[in-house]
């Protein structure tokens, strides 16, 4: 048996300090064992104790096998974390250790609030059914009050009643509905997300936003955006514990022919560190020009709901009779990392109008990137990127300066032009200039006081 919170410091407030107060179930006859948190019962059956807050966490249990998992407070884990951890779920002794499955207790909200209410509330109509999942397996939901609980100590009741209006609902009520946790609750699947056969033409600018990680992943996202402003997103890197000159290798490969037009970048890959060159540098050194992102976190969170709701319908959906459809489309399968996770985002608790980060928010980040560089000032377009040729001169001369990271080279080899808002996209397809430069700087990119990435 496996008993998980986020973290040992949970666990300890929570279950491990109601365990205490029994002496550890000593008069069952089980031992603890304080080192490797594990309760031993005299059949040999085991209870252990464990954290899992991520993906990583989760991981290392991989070689575990339970045949019965208890999340407390389960809403406040990553419903990625709860659902690897029940592929665990098995018996090499279905006679004497059958499964018996998950049981999981929690309030409202957290980052799994709206997997949570998907998977136990709404199938099983408030708990007023019981439920058989498409695995055969049974969900049951018991639905608990305030009320219920005969030896609440009355002061929490008391707290709760002094709560805003939604979390009092949700944490005194039980109510899953009128909990406002969910960030994105326009979302719909059967909305957002097209066809992957939908083809997306080669004159759409492209667009690619990208989240920086080593152990929590590197996220990359790909969008072009068609003549009505809508964004198209077709592709996605997770990438996790990959070096910066393979991660960069990886975007390019994904591209592809249609290299985009602005990579916006998490801000910190600026960040200098005492041994090796700035990450954004790395990247510009294997021919991916960056951008520094817009990181201002409520003007992303509110673009990226702009682009959630509905405009004029786009072709595909014209053509379904739709008047209307959201001005953000996923082709089906290309984007498995940001489908997960925008749905369930939810506020944080103690910064409410933002989403909480506690949660894998890495693909929501590189969308929000990506979707703050739209449209918005002028751009470097680097066009038919050549073969990389290794570094070996150290030296290699890179640009650095302000909000933008690349190799002069690129522009020699590639040309670069320059977009401006709103100008009329077809005369830019159409426009051959490019402004090409010999181991220098552009002049436009040089003097352009409209070019951010040169004021520092
Ligand atoms: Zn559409």
């Amino acid at each position: 048996m496996g008993a998980f919170r986020r973290t040992y410091g949970e666990l300890e407030e929570s279950l491990l300090a109601e365990l205490a107060a029994y002496g550890y179930a000593k008069d069952l006859g089980a031992r603890w064992n304080q080192t490797e948190k594990n309760l031993t019962f005299p059949n040999g059956s085991l209870l252990m104790f464990r954290y899992a807050e991520n993906m990583l966490d989760a991981t290392r249990r991989q070689g575990g096998q339970y045949q019965l998992l208890l999340f407390d407070e389960m809403t406040l884990t990553d419903p990625r974390v709860i659902r690897f951890l029940s592929s665990r779920l098995r018996t090499g002794d279905p006679e004497r250790l059958p499964v018996l499955g998950v049981r999981a207790g929690s309030n409202p909200g957290g980052v799994g609030h709206g997997w949570a209410k998907t998977t136990f509330i709404d199938p099983t109509e408030g708990g007023t059914k019981v439920h058989v999942d498409e695995r055969g397996r049974t969900v049951r939901f018991i639905p608990a009050k305030i009320d219920d609980n005969p030896h609440l100590n009355p002061e929490y009741a008391e707290d709760l009643n002094t709560l805003d209006e939604a979390t009092r609902a949700a944490m005194r009520d039980g109510s899953w509905t009128s909990f406002s946790g969910q960030v994105f609750t326009v979302w719909r699947d059967d909305r957002h997300i097209v066809p992957a056969s939908i083809e997306l033409p080669a004159s759409w600018l492209r667009y690619g936003g990208l989240d920086y990680g080593w152990s929590a992943p590197s996220v990359y996202e790909l969008m072009a955006r068609d003549q009505d402003g809508r964004v198209w997103l077709y592709g996605e890197l997770v990438m996790r514990e990959t070096p910066e000159a393979e991660q960069a290798r990886r975007v390019l490969a994904l591209e592809g022919n249609h290299p985009p037009c602005v990579r916006a970048a998490d801000p910190a890959m600026w960040g200098k560190t005492s041994s090796a060159l700035p990450v954004a540098v790395t990247y510009a050194h294997e021919g991916v020009p960056l951008r520094r992102a817009d990181n201002d976190r409520l003007s992303g969170k509110a673009r990226v709901h702009s682009y959630l709701e509905d405009g004029p319908a786009c072709g595909y959906h014209r053509q379904l009779g739709w008047a209307t459809c959201p001005m953000l489309h996923v082709l089906d399968g290309a984007c498995p990392e940001l489908v997960s996770t925008l749905p369930n985002l939810v506020y944080d608790k103690n910064r409410p109008e933002d989403v909480d980060t506690h949660g894998d928010d890495h693909a929501f980040d590189a969308a929000r990137y990506a979707l703050m560089s739209v449209g918005a000032t002028p751009h470097l377009v680097l066009e038919g990127v050549p073969e990389r040729e290794p570094i070996t001169d150290p030296s290699e001369r890179h640009i650095e300066r302000g909000d933008v990271a690349f190799r002069p080279a690129d522009l020699d080899n590639a040309g670069a032009r320059r977009l401006e808002d709103h100008q009329d996209l077809n005369d830019l397809q159409s426009d051959p200039a490019l402004a090409r430069a010999d181991g220098e700087l552009p002049e436009w990119l040089g003097k352009s006081q409209r070019a951010p990435w040169l004021t520092d």
